[in-house]
């Protein structure tokens, strides 16, 4: 027997979600069915009422958001919190090698003219990037924002719309 309140605040069968992965879309439940889909990105996901949870069935990495009464929050993982400490580290490890590098264009700079001249501000800037794309990917993989998945829903619609 359920005897949850079908109140508008908490996830039940008959109430519609905004869409954690595209944030465009709703979703609702299928019929004769324990689980919801979007229809805007139709992503399928598996639900738990007792635990308010939201779970991305049809997809890696599988994404679980917890339904707060207004919006979805994204369950990170649990025992690894973020400090100070992780940001200064996430800052040293992408200013530290770019300043090396910096460092080393600088101490022995190229002869102007060269055909290579320009070679080490462009090694600089790669270094920057590559190093800023680990800390980025490293956040994203930690507070599970779907970006792939919003960028692939996107394509997909707007694919769409030009079919029609
Ligand atoms: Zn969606």
């Amino acid at each position: 027997m359920r005897n949850a309140p079908h109140s508008k605040n908490c996830l039940n069968e008959q109430g519609i979600y905004p869409c954690p992965v595209c944030r465009c879309g709703q979703i609702t439940v299928l019929p004769l069915m324990e689980a919801m889909s979007c229809n805007f990105c139709n992503h399928i996901f598996t639900t738990n009422f007792e635990q308010q949870l939201l779970k991305l069935a049809d997809s890696q990495p599988s994404l679980t958001w917890r339904w707060n009464g207004k919006t979805w929050k994204g369950l990170q993982h649990p025992g690894l919190q973020l400090g100070w400490d992780y940001l200064i580290v996430a800052i040293a490890f992408v200013v530290l090698p770019t300043a090396i590098v910096g460092c080393s264009a600088y101490l022995f700079p190229p002869i102007p003219g060269t055909p290579l001249a320009w070679l080490p501000s462009v090694w600089i800037l790669l270094t920057f990037m590559a190093h800023l794309a680990c800390v980025a990917w490293l956040a994203v993989e930690y507070y599970q924002l779907p970006i792939l998945l919003y960028f692939r829903a996107i394509g997909r619609r707007l694919f769409n719309l030009r079919l029609m």
